[in-house]
C-alpha cells in the first residue's frame, strides 16, 4: 500500500496532510501525484469524492515551493480553472489547508462578487490562482492579471465546463498560454469535445482513471419511491423527519421548486436552506456554512448550484425531482458516500418522470424500481430536452397522471455487488427488495509519514499532440 511519505512530497505538505487526518492516499492520489511531480501532463478521469483535488493541488504546491523568485506583480504561476464558484472556493479551501505550512500565496477569483478585492489580491502576484473562466478572462482583459508566467494549468471538472458553455473561453485561454507548461485535465466523463481539448492542449499526457463512477456508487444504497406528485411533499417530510437522516441534500429541478420545498419543509417544522442560481453569493455561502457546520441538516439544491460541492458526512441524497439528464443523477448521488463512507440515495418518482427513471437505469446499468422492465410509462412522461428542461416548468395543475392509482411506494433496490456500468451499460441483474436504512460509517485509512523533497523538473518538450 502506498503512503503519502512514499510520494515524494515536500515536508510542509506532508505535515499539512497529517493535520488533515489523511493517512493513505486515495487511488487517484497514489497514481497521479508521482506523475505530476515529474512535470508530466495528465488526464485524470475521476469524479468528485475520489480525492482528486489533493491529487492535483499537492504536486502543484510542491513544485511551486521550488521557485526562488516571486512570480511578479499581477501574475500567477499555477492556474486552476473550475466551472463554478462553489467548486473554486472549495479548491482554494483545500489548497490553502495543504499550503498552511508554506509561504505560498493563493487566491480565488469568480463571478457574482465585486472584482475590486480580487484585483487587489492579484496585484502583488500569486503562486496559485483558482478561477472560474468568465471572471478570469475579465481580469486578463483589464490587465489585472497577466498570464505570461503560467507554468501549470489545471482544468477541473472539464465536462461540467463543457456543459456550462465555457469551452470557447477555455480554448481561447489555452491558446494564449506559454507552451512550456504543465497541463492537467480532470473530468468525470470523457465526451468527444473533452478528448479533443486534451489532444489539442496537452503534451503526451499520462492518463489516470479511477474506477469511473463505480467506486462511490457501489457504496450508495439507491432507492426509488413511485408515487403521485401530490404525495411527494408528505413523502419528503416523512423521509427527512427521522433522526438517522443525519445530513441530507434534496435536489429539485428548478430554483422555484427548491424555494417551494424549503418553505413546505419549514411549514412542516423541518429547518432547511436552499442554494440555487437566484441566491446571492453571500446567501449561498451562508447556507453552505450552516449545512456544513450542522446547524441545518437539510440542504435543498439545484444541479448547477450543487455540482462539485464537497460536504463530508452527507448521509442521504433525495431526488425530489429526477434530473432531466441521466448523468446528473450520478453526480447528484455522488454527494453522499464520499471519502469512503456509505450513503443512501432516494428518488421520488412521479408517473410523468418514469421515462427519466428508465434513462437513468440504462446509464447506471441496473433497475432501481422493483418493477424493472414492466414499469408502466404514462403518456405524459418526459424525456430530457422535451419540454421539462432548461426552465424546468412542470406541466400545470393536475399533470403527471393525477388520477392514476398509486403504485406501492418504497420499492427499493440496493446497489449490491454488481458494478454499475458507465455510458451505455445495459440494465443489469434483478433488483432486490430491501428496506431503506440510514446508517453511514466512516472509514479513513491510517498511517502517514515523512516527506522527501524532490527537485522540480521542468518539461523541455513542448510538442502538442494532435495540433
Ligand atoms: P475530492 O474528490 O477532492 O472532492 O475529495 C473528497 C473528500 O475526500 C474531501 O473531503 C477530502 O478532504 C477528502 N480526502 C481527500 N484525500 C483524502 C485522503 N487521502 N484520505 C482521506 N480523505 C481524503
Amino acid at each position: 500500500m502506498t503512503h503519502f511519505h512514499d510520494l515524494g512530497l515536500a515536508k510542509p505538505l506532508i505535515k499539512a496532510i497529517d493535520a488533515s487526518g489523511y493517512t493513505t492516499p486515495t487511488p487517484i492520489q497514489a497514481r497521479a501525484i508521482p506523475k505530476l511531480l515529474t512535470g508530466s501532463d495528465l488526464v485524470g478521469i475521476a469524479q468528485t469524492g475520489t480525492g482528486k483535488t489533493a491529487a492535483f493541488t499537492l504536486p502543484l504546491l510542491h513544485q511551486l515551493l521550488d521557485y526562488d523568485e516571486p512570480v511578479g506583480a499581477r501574475r500567477c504561476r499555477a492556474l486552476v480553472l473550475a466551472p463554478t464558484r462553489e467548486l473554486a472556493a472549495q479548491i482554494e479551501e483545500n489548497a490553502a489547508r495543504y499550503a498552511q505550512n508554506t509561504k505560498l500565496r493563493l487566491t480565488t477569483v469568480f463571478g457574482g462578487v465585486k472584482p475590486r478585492p480580487q484585483i487587489k489580491a492579484l496585484e502583488p502576484g500569486v503562486d496559485m490562482l483558482i478561477a472560474t473562466p468568465g471572471r478570469l478572462m475579465d481580469h486578463i482583459s483589464t490587465g489585472a492579471l497577466r498570464i505570461d508566467r503560467v507554468d501549470m494549468v489545471v482544468l477541473d471538472e472539464a465536462d461540467q465546463m463543457l456543459d456550462l458553455g465555457f469551452m470557447p473561453t477555455i480554448r481561447q485561454l489555452m491558446a494564449k498560454l506559454t507552451r512550456k507548461r504543465q497541463t492537467v485535465l480532470f473530468s468525470a466523463t470523457m465526451p468527444k469535445q473533452i478528448r479533443k481539448l486534451a489532444e489539442d492542449f496537452l503534451t503526451r499526457p499520462v492518463e489516470v482513471s479511477v474506477a469511473p463512477q463505480s467506486t462511490p456508487i457501489e457504496r450508495i444504497e439507491q432507492d426509488v419511491q413511485l408515487l403521485e406528485r401530490s404525495e411527494k411533499r408528505a413523502a419528503l417530510r416523512d423521509l427527512l423527519a427521522p433522526r438517522e437522516m443525519e445530513r441530507a441534500i434534496v435536489f429539485t429541478r428548478t430554483k422555484h421548486g427548491a424555494n417551494r420545498v424549503v418553505s413546505n419543509l419549514e411549514k412542516d417544522g423541518l429547518k432547511a436552506v436552499a442554494i440555487h442560481g437566484n441566491k446571492s453569493q453571500n446567501q449561498r455561502e451562508k447556507a453552505l456554512a450552516a449545512f456544513r457546520e450542522g446547524s441545518v441538516r437539510i440542504l435543498v439544491a439545484t444541479d448547477i448550484a450543487a455540482r462539485g460541492i464537497d460536504i463530508p458526512g452527507v448521509s442521504h441524497v433525495i431526488n425530489f425531482d429526477l434530473p432531466n439528464v441521466p448523468e446528473a443523477y450520478v453526480h447528484r448521488i455522488g454527494r453522499t458516500a464520499r471519502a469512503g463512507t456509505d450513503g443512501v440515495a432516494i428518488s421520488l418518482v412521479e408517473p410523468g418522470d418514469r421515462i427519466l427513471l428508465r434513462d437513468i437505469e440504462k446509464l447506471i446499468g441496473r433497475h432501481l424500481s422493483a418493477f424493472g422492465a414492466e414499469l408502466e410509462i404514462p403518456k405524459d412522461a418526459k424525456r430530457p430536452g422535451s419540454g421539462g428542461g432548461g426552465g424546468g416548468k412542470r406541466g400545470g395543475g393536475g399533470g403527471g397522471g393525477g388520477n392514476r392509482r398509486r403504485r406501492p411506494a418504497g420499492n427499493q433496490a440496493k446497489s449490491g455487488g454488481d458494478k454499475p456500468r458507465q455510458g451505455n451499460g445495459k440494465p443489469g441483474g434483478k433488483p432486490k427488495a430491501k428496506p431503506a436504512s440510514g446508517e453511514s460509517g466512516q472509514s479513513k485509512p491510517a498511517g502517514a509519514g515523512q516527506g522527501r523533497r524532490r527537485v522540480r523538473r521542468r518539461k523541455s518538450n513542448a510538442t502538442r499532440v494532435g495540433s
